[in-house]
């Protein structure tokens, strides 16, 4: 995939435009309070840039998922506009709704710099307590209206991009012009510079628990890697296609055969673990070790020393590492030493480019002290994901060429 020919922000004029962002605010928020800004911080070069070049700027954000009216009750981005507001240290006007007379007689009062958030996109996929989905099945109407409200659009929200959306892929279909906004293009930078033009040796780690997401991108990543090291809970339903015993590990019988064909196929490029750290339930428990099978009534919950060793020596000299799923329980104590191994191996490169994309290993990295030894975190888990695979991203697709 290459994306480096659609226009980015730097392309396009702003000033005094009404200029329409869709960002990714769809933050933690634990009893009204944000727990982690990380993508509020993100948007910060976008809306910084277009502050200083004088336009009027419109964001708006999915949060969470909307299924039913009460929903909106705990799900409204009245909390991100107040955060938002101290991260930039400006007025930020937020209009409690997704469209409307009040909204639009904001939208014209705007004067050029200042800034306006308006609701949550997907309280749209909820009226009068039936569930339409106008925002996430990219309703044409919705789309249309929102395109009318500004001049330009940005896409900025990188979490999103491999959905069709209303608001991002429907706008796009609907305006003048549009452009990435500075994060989703340093995204498609980085995951090009990773995925398609990497410098060798190229390893890639696959780990976590969505194995029938995950099985996929196996398959389009053989055609790029050297090496494809595998582990977390993805590892079970390959140790199981090899015919070993695997107790009650995470398994998903249906991709076995899949499993089996891709091990065929993969020439030795994919390394599986010969050892795990087991417990008898999914608890926090002192580890017991066992080796290639995992004997009944334990599960596996974490690669195990041995398999560090391996992934260790897999990993030293690699040019190009991209990892998704952590390779353990990592939230618990007793099982995220694989992981934090992972970390070490990667951070210890030199002149390597290292790359992170997958929600939960993005935030273990982070939360193990290893956020400044990776080359890039991806702020999209699914998206990330999705362009691994090989797929186009809906929301990148639909941004005008330069
Ligand atoms: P990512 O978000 O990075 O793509 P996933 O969502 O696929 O990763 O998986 C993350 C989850 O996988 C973590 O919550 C972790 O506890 C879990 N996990 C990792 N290894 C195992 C395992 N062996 N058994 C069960 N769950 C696991
Ligand atoms: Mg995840």
């Amino acid at each position: 995939m290459n994306y480096n020919n659609k226009k980015t922000l730097k392309d396009i004029e702003v000033n005094g435009k009404k200029v329409l962002v869709r960002v990714d605010f769809n933050v933690p928020v634990k009893e009204g309070v944000i727990t982690d800004d990380n993508r509020i911080q993100a948007a910060m070069p976008t809306i910084k840039h277009l502050i200083e070049n004088d336009a009027k700027i419109i964001l708006f954000s999915h949060l969470s998922r909307i299924k039913t009216e009460e929903d909106k009750a705990t799900k409204s981005l009245a909390v991100v506009a107040k955060k938002l507001e101290e991260v930039l240290g400006k007025t930020v006007k937020f209009v409690p709704q997704t469209r409307g007379a009040e909204l639009e007689a904001a939208i014209n009062e705007l004067k050029n710099g200042e800034v306006l958030l308006f609701e949550n996109t997907r309280f749209e996929d909820v009226k009068n307590g039936e569930v339409v989905k106008a925002e996430s099945k990219n309703d044409p109407e919705l789309g249309k209206y929102w395109a009318s409200l500004g001049d330009v659009f940005v896409n900025d929200a990188f979490g999103t991009a491999h959905r069709a959306h209303a608001s991002n892929v429907g706008i796009s279909e609907n305006i003048a012009e549009s452009a990435l906004g500075f994060l989703v293009e340093k995204e498609v930078e980085n995951l090009g510079k990773g995925i398609d033009a990497p410098e060798r040796p190229f390893v890639a780690i696959l780990g976590g628990a969505k194995v029938s997401d995950k099985i996929g991108v196996i398959d389009h990543l053989l055609t790029k890697v050297d090496k494809i090291l595998v582990g977390g809970g993805m590892t079970f339903t390959f140790m199981k296609a090899l015919g070993h015993e695997i107790g009650n590990s995470l398994l998903e019988e249906d991709k076995v055969e899949l499993a089996k064909e891709y091990l065929a196929k993969a020439n030795g490029k994919i390394i599986l673990p010969v050892d795990a750290a087991c417990a008898s339930t999914f608890a926090d428990v002192e580890p017991t070790f066992c080796g290639l099978d995992v004997p009944e009534g334990l599960m596996g919950l974490d690669i195990g020393p041995k398999t560090i060793e391996l992934f260790q020596k897999e990993l030293a000299g690699a040019k190009t590492v991209v990892w998704n799923g952590p390779m353990g329980v990592s939230e618990f104590e007793n099982f995220k030493a694989g992981t934090v191994a992972v970390c070490e191996s990667a951070a210890k490169l030199d002149n390597a480019f290292t790359l992170i994309g997958g929600g939960d290993s993005a935030a273990a990295a982070i939360k193990l002290g290893f956020k400044d030894d990776f080359s890039w975190i991806s702020t999209g888990g699914g998206a990330s994901l999705q362009y691994m695979e090989g797929k186009a991203l809906p929301g990148i697709e639909a941004i005008q060429s330069k």
